[in-house]
């Protein structure tokens, strides 16, 4: 139970959530994952349990629930003037 964000000290409140777990090269989306979500800057808190939960799952031969493709852009540096 986190109570207030870290961050900007807005409401955390119990919310189910999506959350992109990047395990190594990997990357799976996880839903319905229980969190404490800040309702002022969206910062998500995890518990330790659901965190090995998470990694049991990405790391683990599972079926998914749901496939998606994830295209992965890197960031061009110095951004083009415009
Ligand atoms: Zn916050």
């Amino acid at each position: 139970m986190v109570g207030k964000c870290y961050f900007c000290k807005g409401r955390v409140s119990k919310q189910k959530v999506k959350v992109d777990f990047r395990w190594g090269e990997e990357l799976v989306v996880i839903e319905d994952v229980p969190a404490e979500v800040c309702e002022q800057c969206g910062e998500k808190y995890l518990e330790a349990d659901v965190y090995k939960e998470m990694e049991r799952l990405a790391k683990g031969r599972a079926k998914p629930f749901r496939y998606t493709t994830v295209n992965v852009f890197r960031f061009e540096h110095p951004v083009p003037a415009g």
